[in-house]
């Protein structure tokens, strides 16, 4: 009898496996939701046969320039926070939260 962790984590590994191996000839956009009707901000393109997500885009919301960044580029952002808000640049960022905080 398994637990539901090893069933999780051979899950995880097939995941991983198949994702790996897929060429994500037929991905969707859609919008990403940290809950059941609350959105990230982010929509995010995802391959359709093996849920990878590929990219992702949002507004900035100091410039309104979009933001087209790929998983890797979003998991290594360093103003990165759980909030709606996004910035295209450290410097929008900053101008944002300067106009905000008065
Ligand atoms: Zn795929
Ligand atoms: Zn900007």
């Amino acid at each position: 009898m398994k637990t539901a962790q090893e069933l999780k984590d051979e899950y995880d590994e097939n995941l991983k496996k198949i994702q790996s191996k897929c060429e994500h000839k037929d991905t969707t956009w859609c919008i990403e939701e940290w809950a059941p009707a609350h959105g990230t901000g982010w929509d995010v393109r995802s391959c359709k046969n093996c849920w990878k997500v590929l990219n992702r885009k949002t507004t900035c919301i100091n410039c309104s320039k979009e933001i087209m960044i790929s998983e890797e580029e979003y998991k290594s952002l360093d103003y990165n926070h759980p909030y709606i808000h996004h910035c295209c640049s450290n410097k929008c960022y900053k101008e944002y939260m300067d106009a905000y905080l008065i």
